[in-house]
């Protein structure tokens, strides 16, 4: 969508002003690094595509420079969890400015159902705070796996080195837990690279954006908690062979891997995410038929 310089959130002082403002000095301890350009953080709201027909998610707006930039891009229903009073009040003249368009929600997102906050289809549009980030991603995954239909885009900004393990494919050393449960539900890539200096203030590492678009339905069948239980035991003693590392699972791991079609003397590392679902689906058999009677 091209600038619309006729809509009051362009009127609006620059960032940098409204942080000084209200003395607005960032907290380590709530993961804040602020993005202040306006190019940026319009190619990370461009990244959701088309924001007037969905409603839109943000963890975190902080001072407001991203959710400024969604709703430039044409964003008509921004919903806006921040947990810091100080930012909350820093936003107020955005959410004028906004004119309905954006509702503050004063929550910690850790402890919100995010698919509460507007109806579908639902965008998650975050430069999320480190300190919470894969914990938020694991909860909206949950619910993914629940219903594929409940976000329908996250485009979501993490250390360079999480984002790196989102994406890894089997082989890599980046390929490990939330790999496996982050592709089982989503087809998911890093779009932006965005360097330190890019942040105020600048954080130690790198960092990224990664799009994730739910799959209409899981790569494989599966249940949820058993892929958790399976990957956990595989990927806990990642170069140790399966039939070793998938002891702890307390069930006979030979047998596991047999009904699994898994190789014993393979590592977690080299199984395809089918292959952790074929592996959930025997533990599930044979945890509910205990050696001897099936
Ligand atoms: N979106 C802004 C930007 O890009 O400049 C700020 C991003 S900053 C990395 C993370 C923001 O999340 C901060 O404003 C912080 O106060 C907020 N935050 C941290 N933990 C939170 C939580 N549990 N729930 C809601 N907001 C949180």
């Amino acid at each position: 969508m091209i600038a619309n310089s006729a809509d009051p959130v362009s009127t609006l002082p620059p960032l940098r002003e409204i942080i000084r403002g209200h003395e607005l000095a960032a907290r380590k301890s709530l993961g804040q690094h602020f993005l202040l350009d306006l190019n940026l953080t319009r190619r990370i709201a461009r990244l959701g595509g088309d924001l007037s027909v969905a409603t839109i998610i943000e963890v975190g707006p902080g001072p407001g420079g991203l959710t400024r930039a969604i709703l430039l891009e044409g964003a008509q229903r921004v919903i806006a969890v921040e947990k810091d009073r100080r930012c909350q009040e820093a936003l107020q003249s955005l959410v004028e400015a906004a004119d309905g368009r954006l509702t503050l929600v004063d929550a910690d997102a850790l402890a919100l159902d995010s698919s509460t906050l507007g109806p579908p289809p639902r965008l998650i549009i975050s430069n999320l705070p480190y300190n919470v980030g894969t914990p938020l991603l694991t909860g909206w995954l949950k619910q993914l796996a629940e219903d594929p239909e409940v976000y329908s885009r996250l485009v979501l900004m993490f250390q360079r080195e999480v984002a790196e393990r989102l994406v890894a494919a089997p082989g890599s050393k980046a390929y490990g837990r939330l790999a496996v449960l982050t592709q089982w539900l989503c087809k998911g890539h890093i779009a932006l690279d965005i360097p330190a200096a890019a942040f105020t203030p600048p954080p130690k590492v790198a960092s990224a954006v990664v799009v994730l678009d739910p799959r209409p339905k899981p790569l494989a069948l599966c249940r949820l908690d058993l892929l958790e239980n399976v990957t956990a035991a595989a990927f806990g003693q990642r170069r140790k062979m399966l039939r070793q590392a998938l002891k702890t699972l307390g069930v006979a791991p030979i047998e596991l891997l047999e009904r699994s079609g898994v190789a014993e003397t393979a590592r977690a590392e080299e199984l395809s995410i089918e292959q952790f679902c074929a592996l959930a689906r025997a533990y599930e058999h044979l945890s509910s038929f205990p050696c001897g009677t099936r």
